[in-house]
């Protein structure tokens, strides 16, 4: 078959147009991060997620295909050694270094420390408050990493720098609307004194002037002990708490342990969310989360 040149040609040029677009390989550590790539990556490519929605980030170890995944990507975004503990020693390697996104490192982020006062620590936490790197739960700093993120990937995949930044408008748009809507949608004015389940949601207390009352575990990997579970039963009576979350991928069995004959409600409330999820749904099923627990206690 005789192809007319000019199709040839076009063809040609399409092919190579193809293969020097090709948009980076991006891997990213948690789903609420992955979201907010998802959202500046939107029609370019999908990002990779390394760590499954039901994992908790500070309990995480590496699998030799995530390893894989890790060393062919352009670029690995994740919060910070703080966080994805078990992710520590793979970035700190040379060959990843270069690549890597840490978050938490970055300036614009707005940081707050981890609680460490009254109920919010017990006699076996002495270690120094250090950051608390659940960053992504206050809105700014969801847009603020968006930005870093867009920057970063311009930097690699000029090519598609239009849309990058297109898509980081329309993500900043709906984000900025946030706060109004969970004002107006979820009503959480008057909620009752909480308790979560670890000292995951200062960000997003603060920024919707929510704030809990404490945590139930000091230490996010471990479950609080016999005592532990004595001192909040007296602490839920004495400061009128009306509500108690624990995190999805713990079963309710250790909530009933200090829950038992007292009159609160029990709830989950996940720093997580789905993946899959956009950024706006996961605080608004955060809000969501938050308002059972206000309205059954009504
Ligand atoms: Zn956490």
């Amino acid at each position: 078959m005789h192809l007319p040149l000019f199709r040839i040609f076009l063809f040609l040029l399409t092919f190579s147009h193809a293969v020097s677009a090709t948009p980076p390989q991006v891997v990213v550590s948690i789903a609420p991060i992955h979201a907010i790539t998802s959202a500046v990556m939107r029609g370019i490519a999908s990002p990779k997620l390394l760590i499954e929605a039901r994992t908790s980030p500070h309990d995480f170890h590496l699998r030799p295909s995530q390893l894989i995944a890790l060393q062919s990507a352009d670029l690995f975004i994740w919060v910070s050694p703080i966080l994805e503990q078990g992710l520590a020693k793979v970035s700190a390697r040379s060959s990843m270094q270069e690549k890597s996104l840490t978050l938490l490192e970055q300036a614009v982020i707005k940081k707050l420390k981890a609680r460490e006062a009254g109920i919010w620590e017990d006699e076996k936490n002495h270690h120094n408050a250090q950051v608390d790197p659940h960053i992504w739960l206050s809105p700014s700093n969801a847009i603020e990493i968006a930005r870093i993120i867009t920057k970063r990937l311009s930097d690699i995949d000029s090519i598609n720098i239009v849309h990058y930044r297109e898509n980081l408008a329309s993500f900043e748009q709906k984000v900025t609307m946030l706060e109004q809507v969970i004002n107006t949608e979820f009503n959480l004015k008057g909620m009752p004194s909480y308790l979560v389940l670890h000292d995951a949601f200062q960000y997003f207390e603060k920024y919707f002037k929510l704030p809990a009352a404490g945590a139930v575990s000091i230490d996010p990997e471990h479950s609080p002990g016999v005592r532990r579970i004595q001192t909040l039963r007296n602490y839920i009576r004495e400061h009128d708490i009306g509500c108690i979350f624990r995190e999805p991928q713990l079963s309710d069995r250790m909530l009933n342990s200090i829950s038992q004959g007292l009159e609160i409600q029990t709830g989950i409330l996940d720093p997580i969310g789905n993946e899959g999820d956009s950024y706006t749904q996961l605080i608004q099923s955060l809000s969501q989360q938050l308002r059972n627990c206000k309205t059954s206690a009504e």
